[in-house]
């Protein structure tokens, strides 16, 4: 801008300068012709005057002054010149001045030398007797004087052109500075202009805009940064040619990439179903999948991103579902061995009654069998009650109420109920601790001990012992049930938790367990954010430890 107005002004400068000059110099030029014809007109008829009062004898002895004079007779005979000898010039009477003086009284004309260096300007007088007087002058052209001039001429136009330089520059930079020193931040309180008033009006409601869209950019993008951040599902945006443009940091756990992170997404996975997705996705189609990667099976889902029909990116959420794949798993089992455990009694019964239907079986028989019967069924339906009770536990489907529960009472309750059992076997049961109340689900809690104190009987030995001890510490509140039965060999303490699994098959099924009562205490303590503890040898005895903390309640996640 600085050079522009620069330019412009020196320019401007510059030509206004010549034009002047020559301006200038034509008017005067043009003055000084006029003066030296009026001088020409007033000498010839001067001349003419004094011609006309004393005749030709005038020129007797006349000196010449400035101008050439000649006396031409009527015609054209040049009669007198003062610059060469009347008789060698040749007839006047066709000149331009002559022939117009000779016809209206006076003439003028300007004859131009060869090279136009120099002009001759003539007026001529008509006399009474019909002569003519002419008076010339020889001048200088423009061009000759330009050209005598031209030293003088071109000092004045460098010096004029130093000075328009010098003073464009200072001018130039005076009007740029205070442009130059305009606070944009806050154009409205500059005062350089007033004509940039408007502009910077402008200029500062474009900086309000645009600080409100810088403000809302950065609210969207923390709020976009804040979803995607607390989002558990990897979230992965691509490019169309799979460049990584966002993510989370969910998506580079998943994947064990540190950040930061760039270039191509496939080079960070390159398992062939993530790859055939972001193909599938980059084709234009939602694509869906799963994976398999260092042991942990993943979900992917990917959207293609559209911009006037063309994909011009995908947008790829990544879930671990190791653990729900895991749990399905598990389920499946489940019901593989609900199936298998109902199967069995269900196939007794059929049987016992499929040979009683034929008639041909002996009353005694009969008896035994309906005795069978009973029994398979009675195993089905402490089967299907327990059946019932974990998937309760398991679905969380049903709301348990919390209430305080005194374990010491439960315990009594419980012992009681399984007295007689042990009284067969001629098993002690001993309670030991007092009145110990916590926060808990009445029904759960009854499950699960009723369960570990059964178990205590049901694989004791002959004349053994149960102690069924509550112990509150600092921590919390521990519940033990201490058998001296057949325990259970380490290599399958860690297991006999999981659903139907048992150490003895055929033992548990004659003492009538269901495989199912360690898996109902295990859900139980869960939910009660309870630990459990099993310790037990082979041949002497096992103990279970449930502890309760201090801060334990019933109903929560664990
Ligand atoms: P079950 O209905 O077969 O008793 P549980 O889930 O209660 O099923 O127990 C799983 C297995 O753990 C049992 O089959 C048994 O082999 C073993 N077990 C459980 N409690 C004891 C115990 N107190 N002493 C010895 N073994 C036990």
């Amino acid at each position: 801008m600085h050079k522009k107005i620069f330019q412009s002004s020196f320019l401007t400068a510059f030509l206004v300068l010549i034009t002047t000059i020559a301006l200038i110099m034509g008017v005067l030029f043009h003055f000084f012709e006029e003066q030296i014809q009026k001088e020409l007109e007033n000498e010839a008829v001067y001349l003419s005057q004094t011609v006309e009062k004393t005749g030709v004898r005038f020129f007797d002895g006349f000196e010449k002054q400035t101008n050439r004079v000649t006396l031409i007779d009527a015609d054209g005979k040049v009669l007198f010149d003062s610059d060469a000898e009347a008789e060698k010039l040749d007839n006047h009477a066709d000149r331009e001045e002559i022939n117009a003086a000779m016809k209206n009284g006076t003439g003028k004309s300007i004859r131009y030398s060869q090279t136009l260096t120099e002009k001759t300007v003539n007026y001529a007088v008509r006399l009474s007797d019909g002569s003519v007087l002419r008076v010339s002058t020889t001048q200088y052209t423009v061009i000759t004087v330009l050209l005598g001039m031209l030293q003088p001429l071109l000092i004045v136009l460098a010096a004029a052109v130093i000075l328009t330089f010098v003073l464009s520059l200072r001018v130039s930079k005076a009007i740029i500075e205070p442009i130059n020193e305009l606070d944009l931040e806050s154009p409205e309180n500059n005062v350089a202009y007033e004509e940039l008033t408007p502009l910077l009006k402008k200029l500062a409601e474009q900086n309000r805009t645009i600080e409100e869209q810088l403000a809302d950019a950065h609210k969207k993008q923390v709020e976009f940064h804040l979803i995607t951040e607390n989002m558990s599902e990897g979230f992965l945006v691509i490019d169309k040619d799979t460049s990584l443009l966002t993510y989370n940091s969910a998506a580079l756990e998943l994947f064990g990439i540190t950040p930061p992170v760039s270039g191509n997404v496939l080079a960070f996975c390159r398992a062939k179903d993530f790859r055939d997705t972001v193909s599938k996705a980059l084709a234009g189609e939602k694509a869906e999948n799963t994976m398999v990667r260092q042991e942990r099976c993943y979900s992917m889902i990917a959207n293609p991103v559209f911009e006037e029909k063309e994909v011009i990116g995908a947008v790829i959420i990544i879930l671990d579902i190791t653990e729900r794949e895991k749990r399905e798993a598990l389920r499946r089992e489940f019901t593989a061995n609900v199936s298998h455990e109902l199967k069995t009694p269900l196939t007794s019964i059929s049987g016992f009654a499929e040979l009683m239907k034929e008639g041909d079986v002996s009353q005694d028989t009969v008896v035994d069998f309906s005795a069978s019967i009973y029994e398979e069924a009675q195993r089905l339906i402490t089967l299907v009650t327990d059946i019932i009770k974990i998937s309760e536990l398991d679905g969380k489907s049903i709301p348990f109420q919390s209430e305080t529960v005194d374990l010491y009472e439960l315990s009594e309750e419980i012992i009681s109920r399984l007295k007689g059992q042990a009284e067969k076997r001629n098993i002690a049961l001993n309670l030991i601790g007092g009145k110990t109340e916590i926060t808990g689900v009445y029904k759960i809690l009854e499950e699960m001990f009723y369960n570990l104190l059964d178990n205590a009987i049901k694989y004791n030995k002959e004349n053994g012992t149960v102690d069924f001890i509550i112990n509150t510490t600092e921590s919390g509140v521990t519940v033990l049930v201490r058998d001296t039965g057949i325990g259970i060999p380490a290599v399958h303490q860690s297991r006999v938790f999981e659903r139907f699994y048992r150490v003895d098959k055929s033992h548990s099924k004659q003492v009538g367990g269901t495989g199912l009562g360690l898996a109902i205490v295990k859900h139980g303590a869960i939910y009660h954010h309870a630990k459990i503890r099993l310790e037990s040898t082979e041949g002497k005895g096992t103990t279970v430890a449930v502890q309760f903390g201090k801060d334990s309640f019933a109903g929560g996640e664990q």
